[in-house]
């Protein structure tokens, strides 16, 4: 796939039809990638696919202004198609190069369970329905599913349906409902008073730096709701009431566009287990209104489409 993408991208750049090339490269710690943003058909070398693609790159489009090649895994050609019918971006202008996606590794999770620490891990590579970890020149084989984000394994949509270029034959991560919910179920079956002191704790830690907005590519108000001064509708300082009120504004801000890829969680310095948050949204959105962000690009945005004989005489 990799050498596919390194042609495609270059060959787009070298016929002009894109300005620029959105992908991958490898990251400066062990196992990680970073985004990488390029006009430069010389760049295009460093280009990687492997299992620690974790970024949402849908997230550089609003940005950017020309032609993009944007390299996509499925979760994240839902967040593309979801800007699309939001008129954040033109599809004219976006050639989407996809990637079937195994399923991201969670270096963390390999941390906990071999208890070492990333630095300590020789080398992580994936075959199948397994990932081999060499530790200390011994190879240790972990199934995927233990050692994958929790919401790979309760992925929709792993391989993008809406492409201009496909890398490889379409693949799924392997499905685990329950892992995909760990935490999330224990959130269901608290009372309304537990599940509260719960968020309470967690959202004291919050420091406010907004890393959870910054990644999601559904979060694109020029001017967020935190930031208005006249009215205010939160204090800047990091108290866990504003911090509880600015993310409860965030779930219903995105929803109906949030499309599970985790990102949020993932970017949060002090751990707090977002998804909790929006995968309870993700899937109230989805009872109440048969509604998957991102799935069919023919379908209206949520949240700007209501019909005539709507109940609430607020949007008849
Ligand atoms: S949610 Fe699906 S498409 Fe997205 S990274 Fe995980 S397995 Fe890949
Ligand atoms: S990323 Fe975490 S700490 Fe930062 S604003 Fe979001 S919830 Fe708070
Ligand atoms: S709210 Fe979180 S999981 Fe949903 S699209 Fe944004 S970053 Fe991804």
């Amino acid at each position: 796939m990799e050498q596919k993408l390194q042609s495609e991208a270059k060959a787009l750049l070298e016929q002009g039809k894109v300005d620029y090339i959105i992908g991958f490269e490898p990251g400066s710690l062990k196992f990680t990638t970073t985004p990488l943003i390029t006009k430069e058909k010389d760049d295009v070398d460093r280009l990687v696919i492997n299992p620690f693609i974790v970024n949402n790159l849908a997230n550089f489009l609003t940005e950017l202004k020309g032609r993009v090649g944007i390299v996509v895994k499925g979760c994240d050609s839902r967040s593309v198609v979801s800007l699309i019918q939001d008129n954040k971006a033109s599809r004219e202008d976006v050639v989407i190069i996809g990637v079937p996606c195994l399923g991201i590794i969670d270096v963390s999770k390999i941390e906990a369970l071999l208890s070492k620490d990333r630095d300590e891990l020789d080398d992580i590579t994936r075959d199948g329905n397994s990932v081999a970890v060499t530790v200390d020149g011994e190879k240790r084989e972990l199934p995927a599913n233990q050692v994958l984000f929790d919401n790979c394994l309760g992925c929709e949509l792993s391989t993008p349906q809406e492409y201009d270029i496909l890398l490889d034959e379409p693949t799924s991560p392997p499905a685990d409902k329950e892992a995909s919910y760990t935490g999330i179920d224990e959130l269901r079956k608290m009372t309304a008073q537990e599940r509260w002191q719960f968020w309470k704790e967690q959202f004291s830690h919050c420091i406010r730096c907004y890393a959870c907005r910054n990644v999601c590519p559904a979060c694109f108000c020029e001017r967020c709701f935190v930031e208005e001064t006249e009215p205010q509708w939160t204090l800047p300082i990091p108290r866990w009431q504003d911090n509880l009120m600015f993310q409860v504004v965030r779930n219903i801000h995105v929803a109906g566009r949030c499309t599970d890829c985790g990102e949020c969680e993932r970017a949060c310095p002090v751990n707090i287990p977002l998804r909790r948050l929006t995968r309870e949204m993700y899937d109230i959105v989805d009872d109440l209104f048969h509604f998957k962000s991102g799935m069919d690009k023919d379908a209206s945005p949520l949240m700007t489409h209501y019909e005539q004989e709507e109940a609430e005489d607020l949007i008849r």
